[in-house]
């Protein structure tokens, strides 16, 4: 099995190609390692390659690895979905949730948010093929929920988040883009963040201005079960 190491640099050697092919600056997209169902020690391989960023889905499992690695200097991200009964530990132990739909998530986010950490960063996530089996808010509502989301106290509302259907091409991530566009009109909103693009769809994420790709396969290998 290639090591986490070589798969790292395979993988930002991508993102600086697709960055380029898009007359893109590199250092404007931050690389997300997608962490799910990989142990501790996968993650310490990563960050002593120089990786500092890791996004996490299972609460449960990420609490503990929060907890296992809390001598490193990483910056976690919550990027599954959130419940109510999520929203106290994902305020206390992560620094980014990019998987925020509702108002409801949101307020308990912001109120739980402890007083000695700094806002917490969070995406709004945007169901972009308005599938209704999917998560995230319709694009319709986006806008409303922005403007209602940025008046929170504890919370840093920084963009869009989005998740397309595999292999539906550049189309659905230009839209969020144009989203994230139309929204910043509004002078209350300066959304500087698209978290979109994962091992599959890099090139076309890259191509629609993604500025966080989130990267799990590529770089851990692939998982095996996930929890529930
Ligand atoms: C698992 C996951 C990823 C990473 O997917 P890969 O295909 O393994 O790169 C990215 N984003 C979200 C929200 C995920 O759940």
């Amino acid at each position: 099995m290639p090591k986490i190491s070589d798969n790292l640099v395979q993988v930002r050697n991508c993102i600086h190609t697709c960055a380029s092919q898009a007359r893109r600056n590199p250092c404007d997209i931050t690389l997300l390692a997608v962490s799910k169902t990989k142990p501790a020690k996968d993650i310490a391989a990563a960050y002593h390659a120089g990786q500092r960023h890791f996004g996490e889905n299972y609460l449960q499992e990420a609490v503990e690895k929060c907890d296992e690695l809390r001598d490193l200097d990483v910056v976690w991200h919550f990027i599954g979905p959130i419940q109510s009964n999520k929203t106290r530990a994902i305020a206390e132990h992560f620094a980014w949730a990019h998987s925020v739909d509702r108002l409801k998530i949101a307020h308990r986010l912001s109120e739980q948010r402890p007083a000695h950490l700094p806002p917490l960063n969070v995406c709004l996530q945007v169901n972009i093929d308005d599938e209704p089996s999917k998560a995230g808010c319709s694009p319709t509502e986006a806008h409303a929920l922005a403007t209602a989301i940025v008046a929170l106290p504890n919370l840093r509302l920084r963009g869009l988040m989005a998740i397309p259907s595999p292999r539906s091409g550049r189309a659905p991530f230009e839209a969020l883009a144009h989203l994230q566009e139309q929204i910043n009109h509004d002078s209350r909103l300066k959304l500087d963040t698209l978290s979109m693009g994962m091992s599959g769809d890099l090139e076309d994420a890259i191509a629609a201005g993604a500025t966080i790709v989130r990267v799990g396969t590529a770089i851990f290998g692939p998982r095996a079960t996930e929890p529930g």
